[in-house]
Formats: structure tokens, sequence, C-alpha cells
């Protein structure tokens, strides 16, 4: 089972945000950001490639409530879902990260060559 599950099921704890049927908002455990939520479906997904589109549709209120409950919600946030091994993803467990508390850094390459992609 993975870690994620863990949270969900009450058997690793977590630092609630918000919790209802379907999903669950949590701190992240080393904060990138002065507000830093993972928000995950509590059904098992491995990531964005496989969720239903029907999850999503509850993951949007469901982001903008942690968003206004932490009080980010009008100085602006990041949400953000890292996706394989290029994305980064470390847990394999569909997560949302909500980024906020100051203004966010941005840039990735400065310099990327994205002829190959066009
Ligand atoms: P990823 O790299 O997969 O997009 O993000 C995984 C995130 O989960 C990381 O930001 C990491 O700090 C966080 N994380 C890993 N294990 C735990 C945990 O047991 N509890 C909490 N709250 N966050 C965790
Ligand atoms: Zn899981």
């Amino acid at each position: 089972m993975c870690i994620f599950c863990k949270i969900v099921n009450g058997a690793l704890p977590s630092n609630l945000v918000k919790e209802n049927d379907e999903f669950m908002a949590f701190h992240d455990l080393n904060p990138k950001a002065p507000a830093h939520i993972l928000v995950i479906p509590k059904q098992h997904v491995d990531s964005f490639n496989e969720v239903n589109p029907q999850t999503m549709v509850g993951m949007t209120s469901f982001i903008q409530d942690v968003a206004e409950i932490v009080g980010i919600k009008e100085s602006g946030y990041r949400v953000i879902t890292n996706v394989g091994d290029n994305g980064g993803q470390e847990v394999k467990h569909l997560h949302w990260h909500v980024l906020g508390g100051a203004k966010l850094p941005w840039g990735h390459f400065d310099d990327a060559e994205s002829s190959k992609f066009l």
C-alpha cells in the first residue's frame, strides 16, 4: 500500500486541512513554500495520466476551498501535479501541490530548445 493510501486509512498521521468523501488535503512534510498543501483523491490513482476526468470535477472546488482555508486564495498560489520520471513524481498516488504564501519563483530552463515538440 502506498504512503498516501496509508494516510487515507489512518495508518500514517497527517496534518489535515480538509477532507470529504472523495478527497483529502494535508500539509506537505517537507514544505517548498510557506504554504504547501497536498491534495489527493482518497481512491488510489497512480498519476494524472490515469485519473478519470470526473474526479477532476470534484477536485477543482476542493482545491479552491483549500486555498481559501489556508488564506492564500486572494494573494495567489500555484497548483502542480508532477507526472512520471521527467515530471519528478516521487509518490505514485495522484496528488496536487498547492503552493503559496509568498511570491513563488518560476523558471525551469532559461534556454529550452522546444523545436522537437512543435
Ligand atoms: P512528488 O515529488 O511525488 O510530486 O511529491 C511528493 C510530496 O510528498 C513531496 O513534496 C514530499 O515532501 C511529500 N511527502 C512524502 N511523504 C510524505 C508524508 O508521509 N507525509 C506528508 N505530509 N508528505 C509527504
Ligand atoms: Zn495510494
